[in-house]
């Protein structure tokens, strides 16, 4: 019996156990001081009542024989893939039912998308960006390239001819740095990967979160990309589903590599391994995309978008320079006075009673950034930011 070595190669996830004893020891040490958390990425507000009404209503179904639903396909509802179908009309993207995976959320699929591809590709992962790509091919055992995001490219890596890449993640907008791709970027992209017979990953977790209608939500709005991408989406964000767990996945039929629809790969590997979403959950996620359920969502996005502006314009009148925090829930900004990101956490905790994220903790090219998010309360964001524009550190 040989265990999987490759899981010794992981970068050990001190990230947010490192954070969370620090706060500890500080809240020892003070114990009168009010912590405020803008550090870790999840949601605050509730699941909205479109979504609740439509749960409760199929718990309702569930509790009685002639509504009652066992197994349904691996794949999700067709209610809800039509929903899912429905709300890509909108963008100007034509999907069928079939082209769209119903999950229980985007981090399980772009990690299970791995199984579809053979172990000698090489793939290719912008740096800083959300861990978990990095650590799936890294169990996996696959050769990872990294591409430069720093202050010069706006944190947006784009391609480079003298890399070879087979499999390439992108994020837009980008956890977390909150660059979102332009259509003409993505152009790019799409060209390069169909040049080289790649296929993109495009992790788009936070579209809801983008303003700029000039900005994309999908990368199947750059013609091409059905020839070379898989979309990666979830309700997470959108609709506070962090807790209740569904997203979706499009394997466009046009994606062919070797021969081989993609689409009936990765059909193959769910309806083997998976065996779907609860029939409340996904009763739930079809409120999502109802006029009421888009209308509530959209409510509590800008909730959170107000305060990513109130934490840009703190950091605008304090002269930091910082991506994000308009078209996503992220403000990612450079630590004042050259500092490194964990000395930066440790002196914002120690003044000003706020945590936030080290941008280390997303990839080598974070060192020296920092990650605030938008997702605490209005009274908190202010508070927050009041304190960091009082305290003697963003003087540096
Ligand atoms: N993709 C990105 C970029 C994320 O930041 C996250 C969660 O933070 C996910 C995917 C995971 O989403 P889910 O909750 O749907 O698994």
């Amino acid at each position: 019996m040989n265990i999987n070595t490759n899981y010794l190669n992981l970068n050990e996830s001190y990230l947010f156990s490192t954070i969370a004893s620090k706060v500890r020891e500080h809240a020892q040490a003070n114990p009168a001081a009010e912590v405020i958390r803008l550090g870790i990425g999840d949601v605050t507000r509730p699941l909205t009542p479109a979504v609740v009404e439509a749960m409760q209503q199929a718990t309702a179904e569930m509790a009685a024989a002639a509504s009652f639903r066992g197994y349904g396909d691996e794949q999700g509802y067709g209610f809800l893939r039509q929903a899912i179908a429905e709300y890509y009309a909108t963008k100007g993207v034509t999907l069928h039912e079939d082209e769209i995976f119903v999950s229980d959320g985007a981090k399980s699929d772009l990690a299970n998308i791995l199984d579809i591809f053979a172990q000698d590709n090489t793939v290719l992962i912008p740096n800083p960006v959300y861990p978990v790509y990095v650590d799936v091919n890294t169990m996996a055992g696959r050769n990872i390239v990294y591409m430069h995001g720093s202050a010069d490219n706006d944190f947006l890596p784009m391609p480079d001819d003298t890399v070879q890449a087979d499999v390439i993640y992108l994020c837009s907008p980008n956890n977390p740095t909150g660059a979102v791709y332009s259509k003409a970027q993505l152009r790019q992209w799409v060209d390069y990967a169909l040049a080289r017979d790649a296929v993109i990953l495009f992790d788009s977790a936070y579209e809801a979160f983008v303003q700029d209608d000039s900005l994309p939500t999908s990368i199947y709005q750059v013609d091409g990309a059905e020839r070379c991408a898989i979309e990666f989406c979830s309700l997470s964000k959108t609709a506070g589903f962090t807790g209740t767990r569904c997203g979706y996945t499009v394997v466009p039929h046009a994606l062919v590599r070797g021969g081989v629809a993609l689409n009936k790969l990765w059909l193959r590997r769910q309806t083997t391994k998976f065996n779907g979403v609860p029939y409340v959950v996904q009763r739930g996620a079809q409120a999502v995309f109802s006029p009421q359920g888009l209308a509530q969502a959209k409510t509590d996005i800008a909730y959170y978008l107000e305060n990513a502006r109130i934490i840009a314009d703190a950091l605008e009148q304090l002269g930091v320079a910082f991506t994000g925090g308009r078209n996503a829930p992220y403000v990612w900004l450079q630590c004042p006075g050259g500092m490194n990101s964990w000395a930066f956490f440790d002196a914002l905790l120690e003044q000003a009673n706020v945590v936030g994220t080290p941008g280390a903790g997303f990839g080598a090219n974070g060192e020296g950034f920092f990650r605030l998010t938008a997702f605490g309360s209005r009274e908190n964001t202010i508070e927050a930011m009041r304190r960091i524009a009082a305290c003697k550190l963003m003087k540096t």
